[in-house]
């Protein structure tokens, strides 16, 4: 039995991040631990909206994690809810009118072009690999990293109008470190990388250790993974935990020996102290929060980092299944994702049902001119049909729902930004920021619940 431990402890924002810093505390013995949370339900990105049974997840949500302790934890508490499935060849691309596996295979991609193309496209690959190491020069953005990695000509067919279609940007407005985590390996291009390095004609590293990808083996509940988050919510609160949801943060008052949060819950006003913080919303709604502004050079550097917000279309169709894959990406359409969580072990009510969940950023909206939740479903649903995916007689229920702070833009430079942002909350001592969110970065569900568990570490006892 832990000896109880009484340090207030306040979380910000109960999605993976925040409710695993809180189930870590609540294990550790602290018996003042509260979360605050803004929507009405826990579980930020792993949440899903309810229709008449069912579920509608953000997107594609499986569980994976190459970290042995995290998996063990998350399988002790869960049980049998959560379980295993087979992977393989589930996660495909429609590319020049075919499907392909993904992540991206370049040996698909050059073997689906004309052979003029496809050699021009191996030439023009061998040709920046050399020229960009004779210039010395490292790439300056996301577009060079591309066309530094993969040649000028695959960059044009392949990554410039996609990138441009889902982030609204042109790429050479991302930050280098958007190529280096986002586009997969594992695949032809890099051995062709690979041996480019033996022979000292690269110098790139090719992905960040913490870029979202799926490692190992997947993990999906039948409820859909908001399980999960539920569960590790009731845990907290059956372990001396509180959550409140419905919570709008007005202030956190730095006092001279304490610190200090007001936030509203169903109009009324409270104050709650905390000797520590541990924040897991995005860094741009934390720092206008502080009663002393921090410098304004700390405000803008806030102010910049920007999410690109996600809209999703659920559709409930009356066949199962409608591909075989849990989920495809598509390049030509209004989504640029489509799951079928249904292809993973979701429960349908009736039974023998498919969801379809259609991914769409907000420059795909704008490019189809669609604004309202009944636009949008018909956009999608002409896209669907055009494909030959399903016929619309099929459609049995549907909903439109969005997430605001889906994906952080890696602007060119945001990295300075974090730093003087993170700085500033060093200096504060009991303020700490983490999570995706928090930390503004592309991760997965289990490395954002480990950052949660480690911040918590950081805490003296
Ligand atoms: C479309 C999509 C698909 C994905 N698929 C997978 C997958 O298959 N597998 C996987 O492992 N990962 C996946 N991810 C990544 C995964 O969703 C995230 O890594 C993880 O959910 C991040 O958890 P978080 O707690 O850091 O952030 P969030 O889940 O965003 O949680 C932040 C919480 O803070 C709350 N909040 C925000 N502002 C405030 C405020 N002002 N006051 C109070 N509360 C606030 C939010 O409501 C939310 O509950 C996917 C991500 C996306 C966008």
């Amino acid at each position: 039995m832990m000896k109880p431990r009484n340090q207030k402890i306040v979380v910000l924002g109960a999605g993976s991040a925040g409710l695993a810093a809180a189930w870590e505390l609540v294990d550790r013995g602290q018996n003042q631990v509260l979360v605050l949370e803004r929507a009405s339900v826990v579980g930020g990105l792993l949440a899903s909206v309810e229709k008449n049974g069912n579920q509608f997840e953000y997107g594609t949500h499986v569980f994976h994690t190459n970290i042995d302790s995290l998996r063990d934890r998350v399988k002790s508490l869960m049980g049998e809810r959560l379980f295993e499935f087979d992977r393989m060849s589930k996660l495909h691309i429609k590319f020049r009118d075919k499907y392909f596996r993904y992540p991206l295979n370049g040996m698909d991609i050059v073997l689906s072009l004309p052979l003029h193309l496809s050699l021009h496209c191996v030439l023009s690959m061998l040709y920046s690999n050399i020229a960009w190491k004779i210039q010395g020069r490292e790439p300056a953005n996301a577009a060079e990293v591309l066309r530094q990695r993969f040649g000028d000509k695959l960059y044009e067919i392949f990554f410039k109008d996609y990138t441009h279609k889902f982030w609204g940007m042109p790429c050479e407005e991302l930050d280098k470190l958007f190529s280096l985590e986002r586009i997969p390996r594992s695949d032809i291009f890099k051995i062709v990388h690979d041996i480019f390095e033996k022979l000292g004609l690269s110098n790139l590293n090719i992905g960040h250790p913490l870029a979202e990808r799926a490692i190992g083996k997947l993990y999906y509940a039948a409820n859909g993974i908001h399980e999960l988050t539920d569960t590790m919510a009731a845990h907290i609160e059956n372990n001396g935990g509180k959550i409140e949801t419905n919570t709008r943060l007005s202030r956190i008052c730095l006092e001279n020996n304490t610190t200090r949060i007001e936030y509203f819950i169903d109009g009324k006003q409270e104050s709650v102290e905390a000797d520590y913080i541990v924040s897991t919303i995005p860094i741009r709604h934390l720092i206008p929060l502080f009663n002393k502004p921090p410098d304004r050079e700390v405000m803008e550097a806030s102010d910049r980092l920007q999410f690109l917000p996600l809209t999703v279309c659920g559709l409930l169709v009356k066949r199962k299944p409608i591909r075989e894959a849990f989920c495809t990406y598509f390049r030509e359409l209004i989504f640029n994702r489509l799951s079928e969580p249904t292809n993973q072990g979701l429960r349908t009510v009736p039974e023998g049902r498919s969801i379809l969940l259609a991914e769409i950023t907000d420059y795909s909206l704008q490019q189809y001119n669609v604004k309202t939740e009944d636009e949008i479903y018909h956009a999608v649903v002409k896209d669907l049909v055009r494909e030959n995916l399903i016929r619309e007689d099929e459609i049995e229920d549907s909903c439109v729902f969005r997430y605001e702070e889906a994906y952080p833009i890696y602007h060119l430079g945001f990295q300075q930004d974090i730093a003087i942002i993170k700085d500033y909350l060093r200096s504060l001592g009991n303020v700490f920021t983490t999570g995706r969110q928090g930390n503004f970065c592309y991760v997965n569900t289990h490395i954002a619940m480990q950052m949660g568990i480690e911040t918590t570490m950081e805490i003296p006892s």
